[in-house]
Parts: C-alpha cells; structure tokens; sequence
C-alpha cells in the first residue's frame, strides 16, 4: 500500500507502508480524500504542534472521507461513503463520564503519536467514529466537515450568538465555517478579518457582512468604527497568531467574549490583565470539537453551509509535497487543499 510519508520538516513523500488491518470494531476504509490542516502544516514546518511530535518517519492527515471496503463485522456496509472524526475517546475515564469525550484522558488522534495518519491509501478506524454521508456531499469536499465540526463547536460555547455582533479573526477554513455557523445561529452581524484579500473575498461571498484587511487598517478601530464605538459581543479567534487574540481582546465591547480556536507557532500568548479584569471579559478555548459530526453533516445535507467554497486545491497523493507547501504559503488563494490518494 501506498502512503504520503513526513520524513522531516518540509519533506513528505509518497513511500510503501504496511497495510492495516482493523481489530474489533474497526472498519477498513479505501481513503478517497484527506485535506490539509493547519496543524499539519504546524508539523509540516515546524516539525511539531503545541510541542507534540513524532520522532520517527510518520502518516499526516486526520481530516479524511473514503468508502467502506471492509465492515468486518460492524454495521456500515461495504461501500458507503463516509468521513472519519480523528479523536477516539475510551468511554471509560472521568472526562468520557461527563460526556467530554473531546478531553477523553486517553484519547487517540488519527495523525498524532502513535497513531498514523489518514494520508494513504488504507486505514482502519474505528466504526463508531466513521460516519456516513449522504450523497449530496462530494466525497472529496466531505474532509471538510471536521474543520466544520470545529466551528459548530466553537458556536456552542458561545452564550448567546442570536442577534449578536461577531468578529471572525482569520479567514482559514474554521474561521470561514465559524462566520456561516454565526450567521445560522442568528447573528446580527459578523464581521471578518484576515491578510490575504482572497480569503476577505470568500468571506463576503459565504455571508460575511463587513471584512477587514489587518493589514491595510487597525481592526480593533474598524470594528468600534462599525460597531458605533460598543465593539462585539463575540470574538472568535481564528487565525493562530498572539496579535489576533490581542485584536479580539481589543474589540470586544465591556463583559465580552473571546473563543480562541487558532494555534500559535510560539505556543504563548501574553495577555493584559487589567484589560481581562476591567472589562470583565471572558476567555475560552476551543479543543476540537464533541461530538458535533451529526449537526454538522446536516448543516451540509440542509444546504445552510457550504464546503465548496473552502476547498480551493486538489492533489494526486505524488504531489503531496507540493500541496504542502501550498498549504504553508497560503498562496493561490488557497484555503483548504485535498490530497487524493
Ligand atoms: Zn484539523
Ligand atoms: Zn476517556
């Protein structure tokens, strides 16, 4: 079998790997698509993300869709399509108890140590994280609910997004899922920003109602400027770098909330704390998503959000190495890219 094979930073290439075969309650799945994370591009470049690495040559890939080619024994017959969530909790630990399975102490991710990635051409996973999708949904685009399922997540532990003003810091593929889900929860108003003029296009085409370019205007005073000098209820941090997160601090009215979802390369962020105290603001932090596959695969069947838009690249797995560095660059207009085994 063949695999897309991270031997290093910045040095993926397709290689032979040893096929899997799936243990009880696993189905063996023909992988058809697997799109580019920005955490894998973290890994990608920096050889880490949030100080986890592998030490050997490795799979990438956690967001992926395929066809059933074994049920071994499992209820998903041969040949449905479907799309794999990463995180397999255990059901059993004080987390899994309180139904946060997302936070499952022993949790094992598709593409982080020791399981490997989705990037080949076979994987084995277990059935009870494989979901089926409906035919509507373009098998190669299907990757895309995980990112989507993140937003959904993201919307969740807003209090109340109905009728608020929103900020959507980063226009990457989560950002662009967190402005539609914004919209559908009933938001006001969302505003986005980002650097790449492409991105700020896709923004206003999929619903965003004001976009900033950050790197033309302040964003904290483009937002109190169309905000009437309140700022937003909401802020959702979607880009990864510390100065997004200081921007949605900055642009959050009194008693305001900021979702942070991005991942910063550095891995700190300084924060003002009289900024936090005086304005009684509260901070949260998005770990993936819980349980959210069947909201989100609805969201797409339903048409009240879109893939398409978001997934600008496609590449046979031989240019995996290419697509990677697309992926890093953001050039092209690049949003999220496929790599197809
Ligand atoms: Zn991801
Ligand atoms: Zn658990």
């Amino acid at each position: 079998m063949r695999a897309v094979i991270q031997h290093g930073i910045h040095d993926v290439r397709v290689g032979e790997w040893p096929p899997p075969s799936p243990s009880a309650g696993e189905v063996l799945i023909r992988v058809r698509s697997v799109t580019i994370c920005a955490s894998d591009v973290h890994v990608f470049a920096e050889g880490n993300v949030g100080g986890v690495s592998w030490d050997e040559p490795f799979v990438p890939g956690h967001e992926a869709s395929g066809i059933v080619e074994d049920s071994n024994g499992t209820d998903l017959p041969i040949g449905t399509p479907v799309v794999l969530d990463p995180a397999a909790s255990c059901g059993a630990c004080d987390m899994c108890e309180r139904g946060l399975y997302h936070l499952c102490r022993n949790l094992r991710f598709l593409d982080l140590p020791p399981v490997h990635g989705a990037m080949r051409e076979l994987v084995a996973w277990p059935a009870d994280r494989t979901f089926a999708i409906p035919n509507a949904v373009e098998l190669v685009e299907a990757p895309l609910i995980e990112p989507l399922c993140i937003g959904v997540h993201a919307l969740e532990l807003a209090s109340r997004p109905e009728g608020a003003a929103v900020l959507v810091a980063g226009c990457g593929a989560i950002g662009l899922f967190t402005l539609q889900l914004a919209k559908v929860r009933g938001a006001a108003t969302v505003i986005a920003t980002d650097l790449i003029p492409e991105r700020l296009a896709v923004a206003r085409d999929i619903g965003a109602d004001v976009t900033i370019d950050v790197s033309e205007a302040d964003p904290v005073e483009a937002v109190a400027e169309q905000t009437g000098g309140r700022g937003v209820d909401i802020a959702f941090e979607s880009a990864g770098p510390p100065e997004a997160l200081e921007q949605c601090l900055g642009a959050v009215r009194p008693a305001g909330e900021v979702i942070v979802i991005g991942i910063p390369s550095e891995d700190e962020y300084r924060v003002r704390a009289s900024e936090l105290r005086r304005r009684e603001l509260t901070l949260r932090f998005v770990r993936r998503q819980n349980e959210n596959y069947a909201e989100a695969i609805g969201l797409v069947r339903d048409g009240r959000v879109r893939l398409g838009p978001l997934l600008t690249h496609r590449f046979p797995m031989e240019r995996a190495q290419e697509a990677f560095e697309l992926a890093e660059r953001k050039g092209e207009g690049a949003i999220r890219i496929a790599v197809l085994p």
